[in-house]
């Protein structure tokens, strides 16, 4: 049965209103190379328990070597704060969703066989963008008297090479999905109700905030691939043939963006170790949204 939702507390709201605000406000926010315009669209905002069960799984569905909520946060008090003895008190696992601005994803639409100028752009103004805002974030939580971290800044993050792909030991997109944020699609990808072209980061703190419901029945219910076996469109908009009906090939995709894209780097404008292709993330349909659900964005033209 789903989550009922709860009101939300004025903790919550104050988070909520500050990422917002240093999204709109940040100049670190605009793809200052091209003409300012903004690099992220207004966030999407979770929270999750950090207890929550779906953390020990994570271990079992991602890897043992993935930390949980507590493990990053008990590491962060023994290395960073001198504290050895172990936490029980309640955690809380902020996840924040920035979503690709439009003009950016309406660039990436025409384009058949790698990015855009501003969505290459956006892949490597937006990272730094997106370190800033949560830095900024662990910053508010502490300056309201309570502890925070976030996992994929501290020493023990790592990305993995694994036999079938990358994978890191803080996966943010798993964040987001116990925040009540989204669900996984065929092409790997993240679908939220502000569609599926975004970045995902999270921070843990001792700040107590109410879970946000998760608000659909499993890990690939915004995907209509999983549940009526329609759309496949993203398997049709790689260039790579890295998406099947068997889901996302990463080692396809990697070598795609790695090799055959490396001459969009040659490009005027263009910058970054690889030059980001997200093709199978706009002219789809969970652009902009949860296919089969009202928009809650303007539609692309
Ligand atoms: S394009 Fe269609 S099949 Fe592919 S992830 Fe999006 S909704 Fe799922
Ligand atoms: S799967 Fe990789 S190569 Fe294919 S469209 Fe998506 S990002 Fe590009």
């Amino acid at each position: 049965m789903k989550d009922q939702a709860k009101p939300k507390s004025s903790s919550a709201q104050f988070i909520e209103d500050n990422i917002k605000t240093f999204v709109r406000e940040s100049p670190l926010n605009r793809l200052k190379e091209i003409d300012g315009g903004p690099i992220y669209d207004e966030p999407l905002i979770g929270f999750a328990d950090g207890d929550d069960p779906l953390f020990q799984d994570y271990k079992r569905i991602i890897g043992e070597f993935h930390f949980t909520p507590r493990e990053a946060f008990e590491t962060h008090l023994r290395d960073d704060l001198g504290i050895s003895s172990s936490f029980n008190g309640a955690l809380t696992v902020i996840s924040f969703v920035l979503p690709v601005s439009r003009i950016t994803r309406m660039s990436n639409r025409r384009e058949t066989k790698g990015p855009s100028l501003r969505w290459n752009n956006t892949r490597w103004y937006g990272q730094p963008f997106a370190e800033a805002l949560t830095r900024h974030v662990v910053s508010v939580l502490r300056e309201q008297g309570s502890r925070a971290v976030a996992p994929d800044q501290m020493p023990l993050y790592k990305v993995l090479d694994l036999p079938n792909g990358r994978c890191s030991n803080w996966s943010q997109r798993h964040m987001a999905y116990a925040a009540g944020l989204g669900t996984f699609g065929l092409s790997d990808s993240f679908i939220t109700p502000a569609g599926t072209a975004l970045w995902c980061c999270s921070v843990v703190t001792d700040m107590v905030l109410p879970a946000t419901p998760r608000g659909y029945a499993n890990h690939l219910a915004n995907c209509p691939f999983f549940t009526d076996g329609s759309c496949g469109a993203c398997i049709q908009r790689c260039p790579a043939g890295a998406i099947s009906a068997q889901g996302h090939d990463k080692i396809k995709c990697r070598e795609e963006m790695y090799g055959v894209q490396k001459a969009w780097l040659e490009k005027p404008g263009y910058i970054g170790n690889y030059a980001g292709c997200g093709l199978c993330q706009t002219k789809v349909p969970c652009e902009t949204r949860i296919p089969g659900r009202a928009l809650n964005a303007p539609s692309p033209k």
